[in-house]
């Protein structure tokens, strides 16, 4: 579909998804025999770049592939998608990434090992390559799993240049103080925004207590997904928690990164935190309902007819 609204910049990591399902997750030290395996693009960076574009909005994204046929897994997927492959960068050495992922049947429950690859090793060139775009973007949209000396670098150059900059601080890590103070929106999920400040979330209250501490640290707005407890987002006027849609969870994974490329088209189409809260819930539970990570990302059909 016809993309509409401002520009949006993904800067982050594309991995290959290995998933497997089992009837059980192991236990350390325990294997156990899954059911069946498929192959698929995934990555923070990416899959939230491809939930955004098959939501409709103008997304660029800024990656990193290795010179071997997981690679042309990333570019083979994005021509399919109809999105810019001008800034996959390719790694003269290191890798492409990798996500080693297990799901267990029964409950929809994963656990996951990403190795970052090539997308752990963004730089200052390939910044330099990307500066124009970060300049001339609207909205920027990052997440942790990239090296973190090229991820405050590009921080930065957004910050300077007055972009609004979202970060999914995701997987879960502490960032500094004073690059806390350059984010205009953050979107932990429950376990992130309490490495990031120490409030055990269980409920509505604990996201509002938790979105409070990461206000006095000066990010402007605040967002925190809360898996089947719905989303929570907090500015300096209000705070608000929707509850989730009520689907058939088939697969969790990728849900976060659904909701974020869901919420930021509606950031990039003027809505405000709290629409774009809306879109982000349904774009999250909507992922849900199908198996995979960016192959789940609904389109902007089914995200229209679930949004109320
Ligand atoms: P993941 O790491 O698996 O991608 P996450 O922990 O980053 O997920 P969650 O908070 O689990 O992200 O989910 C993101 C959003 O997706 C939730 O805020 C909610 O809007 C939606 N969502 C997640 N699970 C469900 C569910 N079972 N039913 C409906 N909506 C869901």
């Amino acid at each position: 579909m016809k993309s509409v609204g401002k520009k949006v910049v993904v800067f982050g990591s594309f991995v290959v998804d290995l998933t497997g399902r089992t009837r059980t997750l192991p236990v350390p030290g325990q294997t156990v025999m899954g059911s069946t395996f498929v192959m698929g693009p995934g990555g923070k960076g990416s899959n939230q770049a491809v939930a955004a574009h098959r939501a409709g909005a103008d997304v660029t994204l800024v990656t990193k592939v290795g010179k071997d046929v997981f690679g042309k897994v990333a570019t083979d997927f994005y021509e399919k998608e109809g999105m810019n492959t001008e800034y996959i960068f390719v790694d003269e050495e290191k890798e492409t990434g990798c996500a080693l992922i297990t799901v267990e049947e029964g409950t929809a429950q994963n656990e996951i090992v990403v190795i970052s690859g090539a997308c752990g090793n963004i730089t200052e060139e390939d910044i330099e390559k990307s500066r124009a775009l970060i300049e001339s973007s609207d909205i920027l949209l990052l997440q942790l799993e990239i090296n973190f000396d090229a991820l405050y670098k590009v921080i930065d150059i957004a910050h300077a240049a007055g972009v609004t900059i979202v970060v999914n601080t995701a997987p879960a890590a502490e960032l500094p103080a004073e690059i806390l103070k350059k984010l205009d929106i953050v979107t932990p999920n429950e376990t992130e925004a309490q490495i990031l400040t120490g409030v055990k979330i269980e409920n509505g209250d604990d996201a509002k207590k938790a979105a409070e501490v990461l206000m006095e640290k000066g990010v402007k707005q605040v967002v925190i997904t809360l898996g089947s407890m719905g989303a929570f987002a907090m500015n300096n006027e209000k705070y608000e928690l929707v509850e989730r849609l009520s689907v058939d969870a088939i697969d969790t994974t990728g849900a976060g990164d659904a909701f974020n490329g869901g919420f930021v088209m509606a950031l990039a189409e003027g809505k405000d935190l709290f629409t774009a809260l809306r879109y982000g819930n349904v774009t999250g539970a909507l992922s849900v309902t199908r198996k995979g990570t960016a192959p789940s990302m609904p389109d902007r059909e089914a995200i229209d007819r679930f949004y109320a």
